[in-house]
């Protein structure tokens, strides 16, 4: 039995239900939340500030649905959702102009809140500052309001272990449609107690979130690159609420995730794409498992969005207390080395156990980067040369049409709904 060095007390999974204890071994003790250098963390944001991938990728976000287009039913589950959940975004967008229904009473509405995102199927809920330093460059202007409430919705257990199916996508969808309704449910009770609530869509991100979920103490930054909560781990889905309310603040956790995931290495182990760092680098001011995005993109687009990093997590399979009960009682993994945990199936290539990774085509990992214009004149740049350094005029015409059809994109989510026209 190793030495407890500290124990985490945690409400229940569900409302109503007992609270946990997680017993965090002495050797997994590193620092609450993440190591992290704040004053890194404040140059990056001066100088490089974040921004959605969905801009600065959209070469390959276009080429992945291309991709994942070709399979039928991968299309309709896009298709659907998007139809579904434009409104439920549309609507979050407006939450943040409008006014209180009542007059707030003063009193510190904090229980008040967490109860009610309890009741409205949250698994987590916690309430930090807003941290401006991440929220994309395209978003400065909309985001209002100094705190901020992290919500985290589970994702059904059955179809995760699925992953990757068509299963697991369609609960993936439906659970992001569920908690964005769930949310502005929310806003509207937070404006009920006379207060404001800028709901942000899990759909529509305003920034990288896991950094205020960590700051508020829902979980700690796997090696996965998701968010580790102590009762689903990364089978959920997040999304956030700025707000005026009478708030008290969460602090962050050291739950021995930082240190655990770099004993546990299964998802590093498990990556068909090899997209997992084993050791952690700093990275814009934290310690962290960087994700090589390279090698993930490729893989989730043409077998069913991946996603094996989830599911063979055991955070995510057994839970935080299940998980650190048994490490500090063997030093062991819970469930490390098994085909429950470890095994999957991939569409075409068959079933992968414990050791066993898919081995892929050459050139099965190159596909565009940047955005369109950028990736037009890297193509431009790539015929140039293949053609002894002579530019033609086909060449201009090509980079041309590539160029003007890239400046005519929107880098609005809903926006980017719209311009698949034939897709609504
Ligand atoms: S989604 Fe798949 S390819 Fe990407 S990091 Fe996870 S396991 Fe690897
Ligand atoms: S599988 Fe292991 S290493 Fe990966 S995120 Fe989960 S706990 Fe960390």
């Amino acid at each position: 039995m190793l030495t407890i060095g500290h124990e985490v007390r945690r409400p229940g999974k569900y409302l109503g239900d007992a609270p946990v204890t997680i017993p965090v071994p002495e050797e997994l003790e590193t620092t609450p939340g993440i190591p992290m250098n704040q004053r890194e963390v404040d140059w990056y944001s001066r100088e490089y500030p974040v921004e959605t991938m969905n801009i600065t990728e959209r070469a390959s976000r276009d080429w992945a649905n291309t991709m994942r287009d070709q399979h039928a039913e991968m299309r309709e589950i896009r298709k659907e959702h998007d139809k579904l959940n434009r409104n439920l975004v549309m609507a979050a967008r407006l939450t943040g102009e409008l006014d209180p229904t009542s007059d707030a009473n003063g009193e510190d509405v904090t229980e008040v809140i967490k109860q009610k995102a309890r009741e409205l199927g949250f698994v987590e809920v916690g309430i930090t500052a807003f941290d401006i330093r991440y929220v994309y460059q395209s978003k400065k202007d909309w985001v209002r309001f100094p705190h901020v409430i992290c919500l985290a919705y589970e994702q059904d257990f059955e179809p995760t272990q699925t992953i990757p199916s068509i299963d697991a996508e369609i609960v993936h969808s439906s659970t992001y449609r569920t908690e964005g309704a769930a949310g502005l449910e929310l806003g509207n009770f937070v404006r009920g107690l006379g207060y404001r609530a800028q709901v942000h869509s899990p759909n529509d991100n305003t920034g990288p979130y896991i950094p205020m979920f960590v700051a508020a103490g829902l979980g700690q930054l796997g090696a996965c690159g998701y968010l580790l909560t102590p009762h689903v781990g990364s089978r959920c889905r997040i999304m956030m609420i700025t707000t005026d309310a009478n708030v008290t603040y969460d602090a962050p956790v050291d739950y021995g995730i930082h240190a655990f995931c770099q004993v546990c290495q299964v998802c590093v182990n498990r990556c068909p794409g090899r997209a997992l760092m084993r050791d952690k680098i700093w990275w814009r001011g934290i310690e962290k498992n960087k994700l090589y995005f390279k090698r993930c993109r490729p893989v989730m687009a043409r077998y069913l969005g991946c996603g094996v990093c989830m599911k063979v997590c055991p955070i995510q399979k057994y839970g935080m207390e299940a998980t650190m009960q048994h490490y500090a009682a063997t030093g062991q993994v819970l469930g490390k080395g098994t085909h429950d945990l470890e095994g999957y199936n991939i569409e075409g290539k068959g079933y992968f156990g414990p050791g066993e990774l898919p081995i892929f085509e050459p050139g099965f990992f190159d596909m565009p980067h940047g955005d369109t214009s950028e990736w037009a004149f890297d193509q431009l740049k790539d015929a140039a040369k293949a053609n002894g350094g002579e530019i033609s005029d086909e060449m201009i015409a090509s980079f041309r049409s590539d160029v003007i059809r890239g400046l005519g994109q929107s880098t609005d989510n809903v926006d980017m709904m719209y311009e698949e026209e034939d897709y609504i």
